[in-house]
């Protein structure tokens, strides 16, 4: 069994210059105990779920046991939140351990809620049971849908009292990720007119996580296209499976294209494009639809910082244009994906235009509506019965319907080879707030088997699932009341 002496553990963000983030202790929390882990995110850094659980590695992923190896540090970073430059922000929460080599690589391991930092500002360093078994869930929930994500490898937790809106009990997530450089790592350095810092954080990430660019023209502008494309590529994938973030301030965007920072998170449910997840978020900047324009006004930020190093305001520019394509085409990928169109024409825009605007004005349920889409059969032998119960206007169905069954038609598209791909594409599990919530609810009573049980649902999303069915029903009614904020 691995302990915590062995834990082959290093630190390549350590070796930049101290400017880029404070040493320090995290601080212990009293009798940890453990709450969960994740198999799939153990086997990442080589670890075993099971040996999570034992009281050594308990005590150092709650930051009560620093491993001899370990170099902890919280790194510094600004941001735009909200739209409106913010300043200095840094992690006032999050302390790196050190990164753990896995088959696909190194992954930092960070542990988020382990006490305060030089960058806690009004914080308390900590983080609440309820808040950590969300971003444990979806992390993981994210990964098995194949949304580029941050990891979440295990969740603990502490009796220890913080304050929220009421007094909440303690836990600390360990996150992974090969890095948790943000955009806002670097907005930190030009806005403080650090060009030589500035170079340091783009040359440590060419170098260590896109050695393919390093030896281009222009290196910079090629990281920025790069990113650029990742995020576009992002945003997609969240539009697809109905995932909003509620919080993409620069600073919770990672320079790797990865999903950061589960917050006020939500999966759609009755669909409107203008749905806000962030009860905070009250002008809807951050809603389902903005999403896509948000993700490209963040690479404008990143942009703008790199500038110095780029050059020129053309090269900028150009490196920031392949965002609109790039999102429009893997949106269009995916999207064809989910009905199961495996050719495209001119005017399947106008068919998904029309899909939206007929789930928009029926509320219908995202993710129930396209996993049932791949029941629809070419030839209606009257099996439509259970998705056009999802709608108020069944009759508007059937003529949407009319239109798709004539596009499928034109393809030859056959059922069954059409339903197993259209299920690889349309989960039947994601994670629904209220699930979240009964998942939470249970753990706050010190029963963890729910948060488990949900784990293990998430982690196959596209399965069938006999017997776990009621994973994928409709919110029931006293979920409508569930807000969801920053405060976490
Ligand atoms: P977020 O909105 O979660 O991205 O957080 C924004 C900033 O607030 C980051 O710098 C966080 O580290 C910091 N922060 C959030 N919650 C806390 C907390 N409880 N204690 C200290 N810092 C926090
Ligand atoms: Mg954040
Ligand atoms: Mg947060």
């Amino acid at each position: 069994a691995i302990t915590s002496d062995d834990l082959p553990l290093f630190n390549s963000f350590a070796e930049l210059p101290p400017a880029f983030y404070t040493r320090l202790m995290p601080t212990p929390l009293p009798a940890p105990y453990f709450v969960a882990a994740s198999a799939n995110a153990a086997a990442l850094v080589g670890l075993d779920a099971a040996e999570l659980a034992n009281d050594d590695l308990v005590a150092v992923f709650t930051g009560n046991k620093v491993p001899p190896r370990a170099k902890p540090l919280s790194a510094v970073y600004s941001g735009h939140q909200f739209g409106v430059w913010a300043g200095q922000l840094g992690d006032g929460r999050a302390i790196v351990m050190g990164e753990l080599k896995g088959p696909s690589g190194p992954m930092e391991l960070q542990l988020k809620g382990a006490g305060l930092t030089p960058y806690s500002r009004m914080g308390d360093g900590r983080a609440v049971l309820r808040s950590s078994i969300r971003e444990f869930l979806c992390s993981e929930a994210m990964a098995a849908l194949g949304v580029p994500t941050t990891r979440a490898l295990i969740v603990t937790g502490s009796d220890q009292g913080v304050l929220r809106e009421t007094v909440e009990s303690a836990a600390v997530v360990t996150r992974m990720a090969p890095s948790f450089v943000r955009f806002g790592s670097f907005e930190h350095w030009f806005y403080r007119d650090k060009p030589e810092e500035l170079r340091t954080l783009a040359d440590y990430v060419i170098q260590t996580f896109y050695p393919e660019l390093a030896g281009d023209e222009n290196p910079y502008k090629s990281l920025l296209a790069e990113v650029t494309r990742r995020t576009a590529h992002l945003m997609a994938h969240w539009q697809a499976v109905g995932f909003m973030h509620g919080v993409m301030n620069t600073d919770n965007m990672s320079i790797l294209g990865l999903t950061l920072d589960y917050g006020p998170f939500g999966f759609m449910e009755a669909f409107n494009s203008g749905h806000i997840c962030n009860h905070t978020d009250q002008q809807g900047r951050y809603s389902y639809a903005n999403q896509p324009q948000i993700g490209h006004w963040n690479c404008f930020a990143l942009g703008q910082a790199l500038l110095p190093l780029i050059g020129s305001v053309e090269d900028t520019e150009d490196a920031l244009e392949i965002y609109r394509p790039e999102f429009g085409r893997r949106m269009d990928e995916l999207l064809h994906a989910k009905l199961g169109l495996t050719t495209f024409s001119e005017d399947d825009s106008a068919l998904f235009d029309a899909m939206f605007k007929l789930m928009q004005d029926n509320h219908v349920d995202f993710t129930l509506f396209f996993r049932q889409l791949g029941n629809l059969r070419v030839d209606n032998l009257g099996n439509d019965t259970v998705i056009r119960d999802l709608f108020i206007d069944r009759v508007a169905f059937d003529t949407w319907a009319v239109a798709y069954r004539e596009r499928l038609r034109a393809e030859n598209s056959d059922d069954c080879v059409r339903k197993q791909a259209m299920d690889r594409s349309n989960p039947k599990f994601v994670l629904r707030n209220y699930l979240a919530q009964i998942a939470i609810e249970k753990a706050q009573q010190k029963d963890y088997s729910e948060v488990a049980r949900l784990l293990a649902v998430l982690e196959k999303p596209f399965d069938e699932q006999p017997g776990n069915e009621h994973y994928a029903a409709l919110p029931p009614d006293w979920a409508s009341h569930l807000e969801v904020s920053c405060s976490s």
